[in-house]
């Protein structure tokens, strides 16, 4: 008997059947005896269909809260179909939209931050023998206006409440079953981890393994959530997301998994003066215009000159060259040129901590695969690359095969 948050994602209940599968498998772990908070997104495919209907009509300027109200109504929908599905193979069960939980959250529609859940009427239901089915990616801000949590938010829906309800354990269904060591999509020989750090789940995540979304991994490593990834389609372990232990460290590999993000596009500003300040000249207008600077470069040029390269989201590559070229005046740079057509590729791994030589090995393979490496950037357990996007597929493959990840 376990007291379990089980969140099922798009896909899982991308259809009225598959719905009514993941009914039978919560019957079949009541009939076990444990306790259950479901969280479920929206049916695959819709949250997608409402951004683009709101583009639709307001193609400019989207207007966030107006967007999360809409936005919201595809987790709305889930809730209610499984309720009924449940309730109709004998389970009692009771919808809950995030407001109606009083899944508190900051005001940052669109990417608001969890401050607080009231459990008391979910514990009622639980006490009362009822399974509860909560709205994931959805809260509600201090004024009472619906926010959202982010693209795959309804992952840290689920850590938050298996947090505040002291779950045993926070299960993430989706349609692998667990965490490989890279996106099988793109490596058909990835390996299923059985376990891995929050750590290491955390800089996968943060690099573009979009498995699990970044703040739940933050969240469960924070209040000490165990997570566990399984298919919804096909019965296994997963993969435990765990602090890391004696017992592992010894059987550490040195790589653990690798991830990569396609979205990325490099800026390059040539030939501003070398001096201080000059960093923050370029970057921090960037900021204020509210886009998200990852890698950082900069190179001495000729003359007292220096070089400077960033990257940032593609979907923002021409806002900021357009505003680079606007400012030029003040920054005086001799060429603004970038490239959106670039990937990040990253091997993430608790082991490189105690080996020298991983960086090498990631460069020698990636220069005998004719890969040219743009940027750099490295941590304690993380190397990254960009890469033209063209190559990312060739880079994955390449990095799996020197790491020895496959089966
Ligand atoms: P859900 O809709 O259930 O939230 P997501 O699409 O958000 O599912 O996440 C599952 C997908 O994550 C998988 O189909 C897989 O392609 C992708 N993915 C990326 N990196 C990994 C990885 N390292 N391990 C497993 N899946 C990964
Ligand atoms: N439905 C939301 C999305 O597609 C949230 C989620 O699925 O986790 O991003
Ligand atoms: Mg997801």
């Amino acid at each position: 008997m376990a007291f379990l948050v089980k969140k099922y994602g798009g896909t899982s209940v991308g259809t009225v059947e598959r719905i009514q599968h993941v009914a039978q498998s919560i019957k079949l772990a009541r009939e076990a005896g444990d306790d259950i908070v479901v969280v479920v997104s929206a049916m695959s495919g819709e949250t997608n269909r409402l951004v683009a209907m709101a583009r639709e009509v307001m193609p400019a300027v989207v207007d966030v809260r107006e967007l999360d109200v809409l936005l919201s109504t595809g987790e709305q929908v889930t809730i209610a179909l499984l309720s009924m599905a449940l309730k109709e193979i004998g389970i009692d069960a009771r919808s809950y939209t995030g407001a109606q939980v009083k899944m508190l959250t900051d005001s940052s529609h669109s990417k608001a931050r969890i401050l607080n859940i009231d459990t008391d009427p979910i514990m009622n239901d639980i006490n009362a023998g009822r399974v509860v089915v909560v709205a994931g990616f959805q809260g509600v801000d201090e004024q009472g206006d619906i926010t959202t949590l982010g693209r795959g938010g309804s992952d840290t829906s689920a850590v938050a409440l298996a947090a505040a309800l002291k779950c045993d354990e926070c299960q993430i269904f989706t349609d692998v079953d667990g965490v490989y060591t890279t996106d099988p999509r793109v490596e058909s020989r990835a390996r299923r981890l059985d376990r891995i750090t929050f750590e290491e789940m955390l800089e996968m995540a943060s690099l573009g393994s979009k498995v699990l979304q970044i703040r739940a991994v933050e969240f469960a490593g924070k209040y000490n959530v165990p997570l566990r990834v399984l298919s919804s389609f096909k019965p296994g372990e997963g993969t435990l997301i765990t602090y890391d232990d004696e017992e592992n460290t010894m059987e550490q590999a040195l790589v653990s998994g690798i991830a990569f993000n396609r979205d990325e596009a490099q800026i390059t500003v040539t030939g501003v003066a070398d001096q201080p300040g000059t960093a923050y000249a370029i970057l921090g207008p960037i900021s204020e215009l509210n886009v998200e600077v990852d890698m950082i470069i900069q190179n001495i040029g000729a003359d007292d000159t220096t070089d400077f390269t960033f990257t940032v989201h593609r979907d923002e590559y021409q806002r900021v060259i357009d505003f680079l070229n606007a400012n030029n005046d003040k920054l005086g740079a001799k060429a603004i040129s970038g490239d959106d057509r670039m990937a990040k590729l990253s091997i993430v791994g608790v082991g490189m901590r105690s080996h020298a030589g991983i960086a090498s090995r990631m460069f020698r393979s990636l220069a005998e695969a004719g890969i040219n490496m743009r940027l750099i950037s490295t941590s304690e357990i993380k190397i990254s690359v960009v890469i033209d996007e063209k190559y990312l597929e060739l880079g994955v493959r390449a990095l799996h095969e020197e790491f020895e990840l496959a089966e």
